[in-house]
């Protein structure tokens, strides 16, 4: 695997706002990833790695 991304996502049912989870991502796998967390109302923002992001807000 060869992480190009950084897919910043929480569960907003069991995550504050700063317990921010990492998955890094080929370019082959981003998106799935960042549609398969969004379709489940999570917040996801996608950052270029190894950057990520502090907090995430309501999804959306
Ligand atoms: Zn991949």
């Amino acid at each position: 695997m060869n992480a190009k991304w950084n897919v910043n996502w929480r569960n907003p049912r069991i995550h504050s706002e700063e317990r921010v989870k990492v998955w890094s991502a080929c370019t082959e796998h981003v998106d799935y990833l960042r549609d398969y967390l969004s379709s489940r109302g999570f917040p996801v923002e996608v950052t270029v790695f190894p950057a990520t992001v502090e907090r995430l807000g309501a999804a959306g």
